[in-house]
């Protein structure tokens, strides 16, 4: 018997301000994971909007940021063409699913989990019932899909494990429904630091806009913020290990390597020996080139709601479609007459 084709579904917290931090960190690996997939495989990309209601939130907020991934998505690389694009409140599926799955999932294996552990701190009876719950709304997402393979980080692990535990125990209740997903670890991303401190991550919360490259940038700039960037008066070395205490340079060359594909060290194989006034022109160069076509895109899709409703209502329309066999399937094996 030939093996199924791969179908892997994996969401996005729906962040608005996206920067170079997410492109590099977490978009990118969605627009590779598309294009490296096999003929007759399946990618299903959802936004997590869902998902983000368990935490306080702002509704203004929420939707902006919903629209702005989405956009940023598309100009990314994701075809909506090849690739599932929705967002899980266009697809009710995913609610009701977890409710059938709120069932057979137990309150031990909820209480193990370190996230919510994290989360919560010392004031659990403070957190929304949705914090304690949304590894089942997670269970959900990828079983209402009979998922194959779903990436995941370290972070998220004992999560997907969640999820197969709670589709072993609905098989082995109520008669085989669901397909156990299997893990695929997601290809090491590039973490992109603040360009004015090495030592923190870039974030669309730091308080300085020169600390981050927003997709929205437009090429002049990124070229200030680049020129602008900390560095160290050092020239810099021919191997990374030469870059151990300079956070800053490190970063840099970080991104330059993230952008052209290249390891640190073959990027710095080419640039060892010469100054910030050689490198920073040189990545600042690349940057734009490489930014131009996602920011073009990222801002027209944003200026054009219409074609984002389409976009969306469309990868909705055949999410829907690909999880009605399992929702109904589900529904049945649990003895509801609709
Ligand atoms: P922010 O830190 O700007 O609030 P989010 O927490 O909304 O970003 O992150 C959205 C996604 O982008 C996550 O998958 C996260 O891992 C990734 N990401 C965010 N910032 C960075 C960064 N500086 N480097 C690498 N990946 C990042």
């Amino acid at each position: 018997m030939r093996p199924a084709p791969m179908r892997v579904v994996s969401g996005i917290q729906p962040t608005g301000n996206l920067h170079l931090g997410n492109y590099l960190g977490a978009i990118r690996n969605w627009v590779r994971m598309q294009d490296e997939m096999e003929d007759g495989a399946q990618c299903l990309f959802f936004l997590a909007d869902l998902h983000a209601i368990s935490q306080p939130h702002d509704p203004a907020e929420l939707k902006r940021g919903t629209l702005e991934m989405a956009a940023a998505l598309v100009a990314c690389g994701i075809d909506p063409n090849r690739s599932i694009l929705f967002n899980q409140a266009q697809v009710p599926a995913h609610a009701e699913l977890q409710w059938l799955l709120a069932g057979t999932a137990r309150m031990g294996w909820l209480n193990r989990m370190t996230q919510w552990k994290d989360k919560a701190g010392k004031n659990r009876e403070g957190q929304s019932v949705a914090l304690f719950t949304y590894p089942v709304l997670q269970a959900a997402d990828v079983l209402l899909y009979q998922a194959s393979h779903v990436p995941v980080g370290e972070d998220q692990k004992q999560h997907l494990e969640l999820a197969r535990d709670i589709a072993q125990k609905f098989n082995n209740d109520f008669g085989e429904t669901f397909t156990l997903p299997e893990p695929i670890v997601p290809p090491q991303a590039a973490r992109i630091m603040s360009l004015r401190d090495g030592s923190a991550k870039m974030s669309k919360s730091d308080a300085s806009d020169m600390a981050r490259i927003n997709l929205a940038d437009d090429a002049d700039l990124v070229m200030q913020k680049v020129k602008k960037a900390k560095t160290d008066p050092e020239p810099l070395p021919s191997e990374v290990a030469g870059l151990a205490d300079r956070a800053e340079a490190l970063n840099l060359v970080t991104i330059y390597a993230a952008l052209a594909n290249e390891s640190a060290d073959a990027v710095l194989a080419r640039f060892g020996g010469q100054g910030f006034g050689a490198f920073k022109p040189a990545l600042g160069e690349l940057l734009v080139e490489t930014l131009r076509p996602i920011s073009t895109r990222f801002t027209e899709l944003l200026d054009d709601r219409e074609a984002l409703d389409a976009i969306l209502a469309k990868g909705a329309a055949r999410a829907r479609e690909i999880g009605r066999p399992t929702l109904d399937a589900a529904y049945a094996a649990l003895g509801l007459i609709r």
